[in-house]
């Protein structure tokens, strides 16, 4: 099995009355969601449908404990897909009189045994954006959960609240910076689409070229985003190091416009942000304590009642206390481990992010966060892609070749020629040329 995503939805602290509205509006909800999926009658507690979203099988299943402490309600569908694979979706819904949570989790298994990484292509479920558009300030560890929004933050204000929030140690999401280059972000709306992709998640935030600048003077280059850069910021880690205290990923615009030779380059970049931050929450969001507790409860009670039914010590009953102590223990030791894995996975994370910072430290690399173009001297050849436009010139930025053969020249391009001078400050190449093959965005080769 594959865990593709997990989602942890809390609202505590809220009124008996208020928690009971919330129940029954998530209850509403997932019934729509079953229903949306084919499920004719999702009210009952297992069925079988034709999925109309995976285009196969499916069948649900429902149960219901209900203890002192609280309610648990849990739903489990399974999609089984054409090529061979059953996508799982479980919902574990607790309520308590003054909180209600929603645990979500997303997995993928082959039914049949298959040494080959699974191709997938992860997405928030319908179901979160349901449960995110409901009318309630959904938290999770006390952090508010992003509903799939980017915000824009603007200047000096913008960056210091930016930088509270990134230098939080009670933060406990992740947070995605776009930044802008020249006024724009790389890609028209890919700040929305990346904050639509990461709903439940991650916070996404786009700064303008004048909090990218205070941003880095306060962190440093080698912790900031600017000219078009997006950065990914893990949560802090308590007791880390001082160079893990920003540990994530940076992804400049010369790279993401390096790899966008056919205009897909903004929904490549989205699988890949979508596929790192989803992968994460798989193994870092732990389901509530509740549903063990509750489940326990439930179990010990229905020992009680058979206990007073039965004859005193008849040897089923004795049986039946051991089995519900290993079970509690084997649960418990389920969890640490789960906690186990997630320490183990964020370890890899930063230690991965620290080898990209190496790489990007090293002589023939390069940086972490580029300054702009390389200063070019007589005889080389650079690339330069257009991220935006503007009145008087091209915005360009320089990248690493497309692969293509079809250069052809440019003799009419000033825009584009004014756009190479104001990036490397000089206009004295001696032949430029337009590549008629690349598509989204024109891409000039330049022998200096
Ligand atoms: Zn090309």
């Amino acid at each position: 099995m594959q865990h593709i995503a997990a989602y942890l939805l809390e609202a505590r602290g809220l009124s008996f009355n208020t928690a009971g509205k919330l129940e029954d509006d998530v209850a509403e909800v997932i019934l729509r969601w079953l229903s949306d999926k084919g499920v004719s009658d999702p009210a009952r507690n297992e069925g079988s449908f034709n999925s109309l979203t995976a285009n196969g099988q499916g069948k649900f299943n429902r149960s219901h404990t209900v203890a002192d402490r609280g309610d648990l309600e849990e739903i489990r569908l399974d999609e089984f897909s054409k090529a061979g694979q059953v996508f799982t979706t479980t919902l574990s819904v607790t309520r308590s009189p003054a909180d209600v949570s929603v645990h979500v989790t997303l997995s993928v298994t082959n039914t049949v045994s298959m040494i080959a990484p699974v191709p997938i292509d992860p997405r928030c479920p319908a179901v979160v954006r349901q449960l995110l558009a409901l009318d309630v300030a959904w938290t999770m560890n006390g952090n508010r959960i992003p509903v799939g929004k980017s915000t824009s933050l603007i200047g000096e204000d913008g960056a210091t609240t930016l930088l509270d929030h990134l230098r939080s140690s009670e933060r406990r999401m992740p947070i995605v910076v776009v930044s802008k280059n020249d006024g724009e972000i790389l890609w028209p709306w890919f700040d929305q689409e990346l904050a639509y992709d990461l709903a439940g998640l991650a916070h996404v935030v786009t700064i303008d070229d004048e909090a990218s600048w205070m941003l880095t003077e306060e962190m440093g280059k080698e912790n900031s985003c600017y000219l078009g850069a997006v950065r990914l910021y893990w949560p802090i880690v308590t007791g880390g190091s001082a160079a893990a205290q920003f540990s994530g990923s940076v992804w400049t615009a010369s790279a993401l416009l390096s790899s966008d030779h056919d205009g897909k380059g903004a929904l490549r970049f989205r699988t890949t942000l979508r596929r790192k931050v989803m992968s994460v929450a798989a193994l870092t969001v732990v389901a509530p304590i509740e549903i063990r507790q509750i489940k326990s409860d439930a179990a010990r009670s229905r020992l009680t009642e058979l206990e007073e039914r039965a004859t005193a010590n008849s040897e089923e009953l004795e049986i039946a206390k051991m089995y519900l102590v290993d079970n509690e223990q084997l649960k418990a030791d389920l969890a640490q481990a789960k906690i186990d894995i997630a320490v183990l996975s964020s370890r890899a994370e930063a230690a991965e992010s620290a080898l990209e910072q190496i790489k990007g430290a090293g002589p023939d690399a390069h940086p972490a966060v580029a300054d702009g173009p390389t200063e070019p001297k007589s005889g080389d050849i650079r690339y330069y892609k257009k991220a935006h436009s503007k009145p008087a010139y091209d915005v360009l930025i320089e990248v690493s070749g497309c692969g293509h053969t079809s250069w052809q020249s440019a003799s009419k391009a000033e825009k584009a020629k004014k756009g190479v001078e104001k990036l490397v400050g000089r206009g004295d190449w001696k032949n430029i040329q337009h590549c008629g093959a690349c598509t989204g965005g024109g891409m000039w080769k330049v022998r200096w």
